[in-house]
């Protein structure tokens, strides 16, 4: 049977044939250490796990509405205030299966054929994935490396046509690390405001930041960039609550009805127990569990960012959140006798067993993502092991 044009247009992932060569070489009983993980390592704090229990024990357990419950939506907007004075109604408000959904259904309710999403390049990998589904076309800037994977008033300036709906702003970066400061995100937004673009702010990142540098949502600047702005964020990162799918989104009230509609004929709602579990997640801050978790991330940045820039070949720009490292191996892959990344990582993963993601999949071919979501030993090891590779492969 013929598929859909458009699910063959949709490119496939380049971590999945890296994923499942790591898989067989470990059923073939190898030590492989992955560094592939797109989640925290720990484990959702048992407070919240809970409060999950204890719903279920209450019955909880029916459709909500579309949109979420309104407790959470409430949670939702007291955390937008306290963290960034930012006021919300309930009705600017969705709470969905996950961020990645509500990303998906933004661009299902925003975006007409043909309609141009910019993407600050290097991306995550669903941006454009999600933006074709919606029959829209990406358009990506290259932030350079030298200006630390950030773009540029210009550049954004070059690539506005008059068919230009949206921008992507994911601060902190999945893959870089890196994160915009006010003034950055004040220039970008004044030109989102010349040219009418939505701005889709991703702050998924936002309480995994390791340096003394604030998270500033670009929506709290002015109120003009405010009602600009859709801000998503969830649970996933911030509570290690990846397997719950509960995020959100906040903006125009006339999108966000729109995304309810939507998901009230796609998933009726997110699940109940995980809105009560995430409805926990917001209105109990225990920081212990979460500090526990910022200050493992934080030693196993500074100390693997060390490891790393120290083998020959390879420089990084210093992440200062999230929880992935994206180094450029440029140099290492030539010194090496490789004439692609992605071929270099196959070699690495077979010879040293070590698996990492190409920077190829994240429309960035000189580096790679490895991620720090595994315990310190492990990093230790990981990066020996590529020590070793490139030094023997000379
Ligand atoms: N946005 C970015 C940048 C991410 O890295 C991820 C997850 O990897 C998501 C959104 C999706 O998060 P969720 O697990 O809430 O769907």
């Amino acid at each position: 049977m013929k598929l859909a044009d458009r699910v063959n247009a949709l490119t496939p992932s380049t971590t999945l044939a890296i994923t499942a060569k790591a898989k067989s070489l470990k059923n073939e009983g190898h030590d492989v250490i992955g560094l592939g993980a797109g989640e925290p390592d720990f484990n959702t704090p048992s407070y919240i796990l809970d409060a999950a229990k204890e719903a279920m024990d209450q019955g909880f357990t029916k459709y909500t509405a579309s949109g979420g419950t309104l407790e959470l939506k409430q949670a939702i907007i007291d955390k937008m205030k306290s963290d960034h004075a930012l006021n919300y109604t309930e009705k600017e408000v969705i709470v969905t299966t996950g961020a990645k959904h509500a990303l998906y259904t933004l661009f299902q309710v925003i975006l007409n054929p043909d309609d141009e999403v910019i993407i600050p390049a290097p991306y995550w990998v669903s941006y454009p994935e999600q933006i074709k589904l919606a029959q829209g076309q990406p358009v990506f800037v290259n932030a350079e490396e030298q200006n630390n994977f950030k773009i540029t008033r210009e550049q954004l300036q070059q690539a506005i046509t008059e068919k230009t709906k949206a921008i992507i702003i994911n601060s902190p970066s999945n893959p870089t690390g890196v994160m915009y400061s006010k003034e950055e995100l004040e220039a970008l937004g004044e030109v989102c405001l010349e040219h009418g673009l939505l701005i889709i702010s991703d702050e998924i990142y936002e309480k995994l930041i390791y340096t003394q540098d604030k998270h500033v949502s670009i929506a709290q600047l002015s109120k003009d960039l405010k009602e600009q702005t859709i801000i998503i964020n969830g649970v996933s990162k911030s509570h290690a609550m990846t397997g719950w799918r509960i995020g959100y989104a906040v903006g125009n009230q006339k999108i966000i009805q729109a995304m309810t509609n939507l998901a009230s004929h796609s998933t009726s709602n997110p699940t109940s127990i995980a809105q009560a579990a995430a409805l926990k997640a917001y209105t109990d801050s225990r920081e212990q569990a979460l500090s526990e978790m910022k200050a493992a991330f934080t030693q196993r940045l500074n100390t693997t960012y060390e490891w790393l820039t120290a083998i020959p070949g390879i420089t990084c720009v210093k992440p200062k959140g999230a929880f992935y490292l994206f180094p450029n191996v440029k140099q290492a892959v030539e010194m090496n006798g490789f004439d692609s990344v992605d071929a270099w990582v196959e070699a690495l993963l077979e010879e040293e067993k070590v698996a990492l993601v190409p920077g190829s999949g994240f429309g960035s071919p000189n580096n790679v993502r490895l991620s720090y979501a595994t315990g310190l030993d492990q990093l230790e090891e990981a990066t020996k092991r590529i020590q070793h590779f490139v030094e023997t492969h000379q």
